[in-house]
Order: C-alpha cells, then sequence, then structure tokens
C-alpha cells in the first residue's frame, strides 16, 4: 500500500480527544498547536519520503500515536514568552545572565499597581497643574543617598554618558589608568568617554596613581576628574589609588573659577553596609558623598537590589542642570521603574525588617548554616523516594555577581546530585529544558545546587524537577 497513506490528516489529529487534552491542560493557543501538528505530520511525510518509515505493519493509529507524543513533549516544554521565569541555582546572587536583582515583594506591588492604574506621574496633586517626573523620586532618593538632589536615568552606563555630555564634552576628563575598566564586554570607560565628546586625560599607572599625577594633568581645559569604582577587578599588592576627598582638595586649589567637578562612578552604590558584616568592602552611597564627591552615579539593580536603572546624586546645581538638560529626556525612565525604585529605596529608609525584604540584601547576607537547614530538609525529603539519582549535602561557596565584590566567596551550603547513566553536563541540559527552566553549576562532574539563591516556592520547582530527572532513563 500507498505508505503516504498511513499519515494522518492534520485535522484528524486535531479533533481527537488526546489533542484537546493536550490543548486543555497545558493552555496552548490553538493556533499555535494546530502549527505543531502540521509540522509533526510534516515531519511524517519525509520520514516516509527518506524511506525510514520502513516498518511494514506500522498502522495509522499507531503513526498518530507517535505524533501525540511528540506532541505531549511540545506541550510540557511550552511557554508563550520568550521572556520566562527561571530558577537560578547557580548561587550567584546578581546573575547578570539571570536579570541581576530581584524585586521584593512590596517594590513589584507598586510596579503592578502603577502599570495597570493611572497615576500623578506628572501631575503636582497640589496645585492640580502639570508635575514633574524627577520629583517623584527626589525626596526618596534624598533620604536614601543622604544628598541634596538626586534624578535617575536608564542605568548607570546612561548616567556614565550623560554626565560626561553634560560637563565635559569638548574638555578634558582626568581618569587614572588604574580605573579604565570594562565591565560586562560593552561597557567601556574609555569608549563611552570618546561617544560623550569628553577627552580622556590618563594619569598614573595600572597599579598606582598619586595626588601629584591629577595635579600635573590639571589645566583650564579640565572639566572633571572622574572616578570609576573597579567593581569587577581588584589590583593587589603595590597598589596607590587617589581618594575623592583628595582629589576635592586638589580641584578646589585649582585657580579658575569653574572649579572641575569630582565625579565617582560608584558602579554598584551599596546602600546598606556589607562590609560591617565582613562582606567586601563596597563603598557606601552616603560615605562616597560625603568624602566629597560632586556628583556619583550607581546602578539600580545592583547591590541596591531594585530595578534597572541609573541613580545620579550630588550638588543640587550639577542635578538641576542634568535635569534641563535635552538628554535628560532621551534617558528618562518609566513609571514602573520609578515605582519600584520608590519602593525599593522606601525599605532603606524606613527598615522593618532588618532588609530582609529586600531578596539581594537578603540572599548576600544568608549564613551557611542557615542554607543548610533548608538544603537538609529538602535533601531528607527526597532521599527515600530515589532510584537512579543519588544526592549529597555539599559545602561550596557563592558570588554575589553582577561584577561586585568579584572576590568575595561566600560560605553557602546545597546539594550535589549525580545520576546512573548520564553525564553531569546532560543532567544541567536536563534541568534547563520544562516549563520553569532551573539554572544550576556543574562542578567536578557533578550537577551542584546552590540553594542561597532558592525561594521557597523555588524550591518546588527543583524538587519536581528533580524526581523528574529520575524517572527518565539513560541518555537524557
Ligand atoms: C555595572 C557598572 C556600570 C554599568 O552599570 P549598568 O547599570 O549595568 O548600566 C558602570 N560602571 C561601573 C563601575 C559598574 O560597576
Amino acid at each position: 500500500m500507498n505508505p503516504y497513506q498511513l499519515l494522518p490528516p492534520v485535522h484528524e489529529v486535531l479533533v481527537s480527544p488526546e489533542a484537546q487534552e493536550l490543548i486543555d491542560i497545558w493552555q496552548v493557543p490553538g493556533k499555535l498547536f494546530k502549527d505543531w501538528v502540521q509540522e509533526e505530520v510534516d515531519y511524517e511525510r519525509e520520514l516516509i519520503a527518506e524511506k525510514k518509515t520502513s516498518d511494514d505493519s506500522l498502522t495509522r493509529p499507531q503513526l498518530t500515536s507517535q505524533i501525540l507524543k511528540r506532541l505531549t513533549r511540545r506541550c510540557r516544554d511550552f511557554s508563550p514568552y520568550n521572556l520566562r521565569h527561571v530558577v537560578n541555582a547557580t548561587g550567584t546572587v546578581l546573575h547578570t545572565n539571570l536579570g541581576r536583582a530581584r524585586l521584593s515583594e512590596r517594590a513589584a506591588a507598586q510596579v503592578v499597581k502603577s502599570a495597570t492604574h493611572y497615576s500623578n506621574l506628572e501631575y503636582d496633586l497640589e496645585s492640580g497643574r502639570r508635575g514633574s517626573r524627577h520629583s517623584i523620586i527626589q525626596d526618596m532618593l534624598a533620604k536614601a543617598s543622604g544628598t541634596e538632589a538626586a534624578m535617575v536615568v536608564n542605568n548607570n552606563a546612561a548616567a556614565v554618558y550623560f554626565i560626561l555630555r553634560a560637563f565635559a564634552q569638548g574638555a578634558e576628563v582626568i581618569v587614572s589608568r588604574g580605573e579604565l575598566v570594562e565591565i560586562g564586554g560593552s561597557f567601556r570607560v574609555s569608549t563611552i568617554m570618546e561617544e560623550s565628546g569628553a577627552k580622556l586625560i590618563e594619569v598614573g599607572t595600572t597599579n598606582k596613581t598619586h595626588p601629584s599625577d591629577y595635579e600635573e594633568a590639571l589645566s583650564d581645559k579640565t572639566a572633571m576628574i572622574m572616578k570609576v569604582h573597579t567593581s569587577n577587578f581588584k589590583t593587589v599588592g603595590f597598589t596607590e589609588e587617589v581618594p575623592a576627598k583628595e582629589l576635592k582638595r586638589i580641584v578646589s586649589s585649582s585657580a579658575s573659577e569653574d572649579a572641575p567637578i569630582v565625579y565617582e562612578d560608584l558602579g554598584s552604590g551599596s546602600l546598606y553596609p556589607f562590609k560591617n558584616e565582613g562582606i567586601g568592602d563596597e563603598p557606601l552611597v552616603k560615605q562616597a558623598l560625603k568624602d566629597g564627591a560632586d556628583l556619583i552615579s550607581f546602578s539600580g539593580d545592583k547591590l541596591l537590589g531594585g530595578p534597572q536603572a541609573g541613580v545620579i546624586a550630588g550638588r543640587k546645581a550639577l542635578i538641576d542642570k542634568l535635569k534641563k538638560h535635552p538628554l535628560a529626556r532621551v534617558l528618562r525612565v518609566d513609571k514602573m521603574t520609578l515605582a519600584a525604585l520608590e519602593a525599593t529605596l522606601f525599605d532603606y529608609v524606613y527598615p522593618e525588617n532588618e532588609l530582609n525584604d529586600n531578596p539581594t540584601v537578603r540572599d548576600i547576607l544568608k549564613s551557611r548554616e542557615q542554607i543548610r537547614e533548608t538544603v537538609q530538609h529538602t535533601f531528607n525529603e527526597l532521599q527515600g523516594s530515589l532510584h537512579s539519582v543519588s544526592l549529597s549535602v555539599e559545602e561550596e561557596t557563592s558570588k554575589v555577581g553582577g561584577g561586585t565584590m568579584p572576590l568575595e566567596e561566600l560560605p553557602t551550603c546545597g546539594i550535589a546530585l549525580t545520576k546512573e547513566g548520564m553525564s553531569a553536563n546532560a543532567c544541567e541540559r536536563f534541568f534547563r529544558k520544562g516549563d520553569i527552566p532551573v539554572i544550576c553549576r556543574v562542578s567536578e562532574d557533578r550537577l551542584f545546587m546552590d540553594f542561597r539563591t532558592l525561594d521557597k516556592e523555588d524550591l518546588l520547582v527543583v524538587k519536581n524537577k528533580i524526581l523528574a530527572l529520575d524517572n527518565v532513563n539513560g541518555e537524557g
């Protein structure tokens, strides 16, 4: 018989009770499901054309059932969106590839509210007239950073560009060679500087820069001395840098009327004193301003634990100039960002719970003992019901991530997993599949799940993944 007659018509597969049940359970849009059926039938047709369907005894119901099996798999992996919720079991708190900081519940609720309702975004409720979106965030930022004035742009890279462009276009900016960093591959201080039209004057060497280096480079063309926090690397050993306080002294002794601006790109800009807990030595935003910087900038979604944003703070006259600059409109943030940032800052200004509401701060501060409790609990729950998967409770270290505190090793605890007949890399791939992917580390040919970055909800996903892995046979 003609083997093509084995192929079920698309319609026949679609109306089968099995297909209807799949659509029902997985909530796949009907049109998309139909496309899948078409693709699967086409695939079977190709197999026949290539004579790979050689089994003469194959019947149409059998072929249909093969197609349905593959449709089931597609449904299981189906997600309507490309941007998806994943579980971060790497332990890296500010994982740049996984979206950096997560918002607190309070901040997330504010985002939803601002997005689904009208707001006073640019409306002054006192006067009933037009207001400014800058004033929305001004108070909370000023309180949190202890500054005269502040504003927000899209991210810290934008803040750096904006400040250079507004205050140093066509003029000179002095930067230490030890601070000409590249962050995340796409942000280079020297490139941003060139793009802004400011002229970079490099001083000092990679490991040492002295006050006299700045003094010698200072001229009437100098618009700014810029300090860049070398977030993602550390020069150790024979090193010297010049603190903002000293830079301020150097510029104020310059003869010109318009003393050059001292600007410090803090990178992470911590509002929480992690250093007091023995974690890293990130400069505090408040301290940087006290030390004499005229302007500072930092990210919203690094150590602050808020939305993607670039916060600029400092002297009011300078901030006012920025607010009036045409680029302010180009780089402005959305109402959802403002809502998230204000709520994030609120928890710093009025902490109720020692900031345990902020997921970034909370995750960085978690002790190994705290983490171990959850690990042990999960381990005990699973241990008895596994056949081909073996688990062990292990101590490891996690990273802060996001290019911050690169040398910091946070003591952590997690579960190492191996499966009979399957490599760690294959297990890692298996964990990445499915409705909610779980992203893990592989070390010493074992899958490692760091529990530092797992929430209660995540635990359920992880447990189900482990049980599902236990049930598949080999290869994966
Ligand atoms: C991360 C970082 C930036 C870029 O900040 P984004 O918010 O990612 O744009 C700029 N400068 C320093 C020193 C940084 O660490």
